[in-house]
């Protein structure tokens, strides 16, 4: 037996089995074959190693690779491990850090980066639900004690994709500034402060951030063998962060002539303007209601999630129909005129069941019913069940049973319901002001309100960055979007309630490209080289849109006009009044790409695990608590508990349901005074 010291195989065996000299490529092929067929007999890929007699066997189930249906005895002292290091399969993990929960993936190294496994979790690890609430987090409870919340989380996930742990080489990850200095335990207060001023005074030298390769021994808690490699993505500065890098590069939308834009819908909304060749970016941490998140029945995109809604009215007039959206509702192209003035003469479509003087304004809602769209196992979107908006009666039994709904659910909801005058922002006009989906989900005028707020702050983005590269809006011909939102959302439902420019022509869905740029990174140092060079060579002008007047300005006419009710005409006049670019109606249909059915294309052989336990539990016992349950009662997000001891009352808190430092109306209900947030946070875990 002669293993290759460049491929690390053993050419004598293939070579003997195939009656020929073999190249290394062919050496591996050989192995690869022989693995395959284990795994498509057996369930799993073969750990292998020899028995005394120099055969081949697996050590995961004693088969002979040769020979499987003599299995071997383990406790015959013939067998010998020679040659196990070297047959074991190199994995790798790609890792997608993101702001509201950890995706990663299993790529069999050995097979050009085959996807093995997928686990996601449904929640990110820590309290809170952006960026900022993770930034505040941080700062109150330490870099130490963060770091090891987001490396449990982290190994968690690896833990659930379900593969040997000592056959990974190498972890390649992707995520924004924040979280990668989270994950590597570095200087992250330079993101936190604007102000040089500031960062002096506290002593804080801002890390450089650039690409590298590490141990994994040099990332504190990882739970993998020393020696495994950790490719860490670079930011330029620390402005645009490898998410969004992996935005540009993943969508190709460096190469494009004309004005680009890319947005990654998320809890923490990334904005990449292409013009001229110069890149104009911005991220905006307005709510996490686009991941489904702050919602009172709200999910992330996973099985079970409400993905989309159509609304079907009482009564069809198809004749004469132009409709933007073919058997869909629609009605009128101003969606947003909630004011009774509007003319709407050149309203695109036709009208279902109403005339046109009863479409805008404030007439009363549309009778109708509402049709859902739920995903499945392998997160396809599938017929939900149909129901009476105003009582959740079943009207219709779908495929498959919803348990809550997802940011572009809530999209396709607010659009629809728009449209059928269900929605007046701020109001939703129902018998009890909610709107009723199946299996007891609603959507309540709270719900409207957060994603109101996230709408807004897409569209100010977009017009902050608009103002920034002196265009306008209309400029703006081709869209990407990505992301679990981004993919899954409704293009069209979305460009009408404002999160795609109006005169966008062409909108690619493009998936999760941080995740995408991961496994890239993973299977080949070059591909980290590369987004390195893209990083240094990068034109690129950042609007911080937290210290951004244009920002401001626009996002206070977005919340006047999502949680007061100014009307549109209102919002328009001010940008104008501004020197801002102006909001176009929605007038020609876009063509719509999807480059892939679903954020993560492929889940690999072994499928997705949802990780939904992701919360680390802290418990503490308050000097002085009467255990009035004040503060689990108040507690918005049911993130507490109480037990009754024999002496005293024990508090619990579930981190990741918390939303984090910003909130503490735990501590103010507390009449006594004795609930400490932090001290129950930093207290040991279960
Ligand atoms: S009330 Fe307290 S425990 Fe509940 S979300 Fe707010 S800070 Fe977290
Ligand atoms: S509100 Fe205060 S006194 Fe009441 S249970 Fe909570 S910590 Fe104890």
């Amino acid at each position: 037996m002669l293993g290759c010291t460049k491929c690390g195989r053993w050419h004598s065996d293939a070579e003997n089995d195939i009656g020929r000299r073999l190249s290394c490529t062919e050496v591996k092929q050989y192995w690869t074959g022989i693995r395959k067929e284990h795994y498509d007999l057996y369930d799993h890929y073969p750990q292998i190693s020899t028995d005394g007699a120099e055969n081949w066997i697996c050590i995961k189930c004693w088969r002979r690779l040769k020979d499987p249906m003599n299995p071997i005895d383990p406790a015959d002292d013939t067998f010998n491990q020679k040659g196990v290091e070297q047959q074991l399969t190199r994995i790798g993990i790609a890792l997608d850090l993101g702001t509201s929960g950890f995706r990663g993936q299993a790529l069999d190294l050995d097979q050009n980066g085959l996807i093995l496994s997928t686990a996601v979790t449904t929640r990110h690890p820590l309290p809170g639900a952006n960026v900022i609430d993770h930034l505040h987090f941080a700062l109150e409870i330490g870099l130490e004690k963060t770091h090891q919340i987001v490396l449990d989380a982290v190994n968690t996930v690896i833990d659930n994709l379900r593969i040997e742990k000592d056959q990974i080489v190498r972890l390649a990850v992707c995520g924004n500034p924040i979280q990668l200095s989270l994950f590597q335990k570095i200087e992250f207060r330079d993101l936190a402060y604007a102000g040089k001023r500031k960062l002096d005074a506290l002593g804080v030298e801002p890390p450089k951030r650039d690409a590298m390769i590490v141990k994994a021994n040099e990332i504190s808690g990882l739970d993998l063998s020393p020696e495994v490699d950790v490719l860490i993505p670079p930011a330029v500065q620390h402005e645009i962060g490898a998410d969004a890098l992996a935005m540009m590069i993943q969508t190709g939308m460096l190469d494009m002539k004309e004005i680009v834009v890319v947005t990654d819908y998320g809890t923490n909304n990334e904005i990449a303007l292409l013009v001229n060749g110069k890149v104009y970016t911005g991220s905006t941490a307005a709510g996490p209601a686009l991941e489904g998140q702050h919602i009172e029945d709200g999910l992330l995109a996973l099985p079970g999630a409400i993905t989309d809604v159509e609304f079907e009215p009482e009564t069809l007039t198809p004749a004469g129909c132009s409709s933007r959206s073919s058997g869909r509702l629609c009605l009128d192209n101003n969606i947003f005129e909630n004011d009774g003035n509007s003319d709407n003469s050149s309203a695109i479509g036709c009208e279902i069941g109403a005339t046109k003087s009863n479409i805008t304004g404030g007439g009363k809602p549309i009778k109708g019913r509402l049709k859902t769209f739920v995903l499945d196992q392998d997160m396809n979107a599938r017929p939900g069940d149909t129901v009476d908006p105003n009582t959740g009666k079943q009207l219709e039994r779908g495929e498959i049973a919803a348990v809550g709904i997802t940011g572009t659910g809530v999209v396709g909801l607010i659009s629809q319901c728009l449209k059928a005058r269900l929605i007046k922002i701020p109001r939703i006009d129902t018998l009890d002001t909610e709107i009723h989906l199946s299996n007891g989900i609603k959507f309540t005028e709270k719900d409207l309100l957060e994603a109101g707020k996230a709408i807004g702050a897409v569209r100010a983005g977009h017009i902050t960055l608009c103002h920034e590269a002196g265009i306008a809006l209309n400029d703006i011909k081709v869209a990407y979007c990505s992301g679990a939102s981004g993919t899954y959302v409704d293009a069209i439902k979305a460009q009408e309630i404002g999160m795609i420019p109006a005169g966008v022509q062409k909108i690619y869905q493009v998936g999760n490209t941080s995740l995408a740029m991961a496994r890239d990174l993973v299977k080949t140092d070059d591909a980290l080289w590369r987004m390195k060079k893209v990083a240094d060579d990068l034109r690129q002008h950042h609007c911080m849109f937290a210290a951004s007047k244009t920002f401001e300005k626009v996002y206070i006419l977005e919340l006047a006009f999502w949680t007061e009710g100014m009307p549109f005409s209102q919002y328009r006049k001010f940008l104008k009044k501004y020197g801002l670019p102006e909001i176009r109606e929605v007038t020609d249909r876009p063509e719509v790409i999807k480059t892939v059915e679903r954020d993560i294309p492929d889940l690999g052989r072994m499928g997705l695990k949802i990780v939904s336990d992701i919360g680390r539990i802290r418990s503490f016992c308050f000097d002085g608590c009467m255990g009035c349950e004040a503060c689990v009662i108040e507690c918005p997000e049911n993130a507490l508990k109480m037990e009754t001891g024999k002496d005293d009352f024990r508090i619990s808190i579930n981190l990741a349901l918390c939303d984090g430092v910003a909130c503490r109306r735990c501590e103010r209900a507390c009449k006594d005074k004795v609930f400490d947030l932090i001290a129950l946070i930093t207290s040991p875990g279960e």
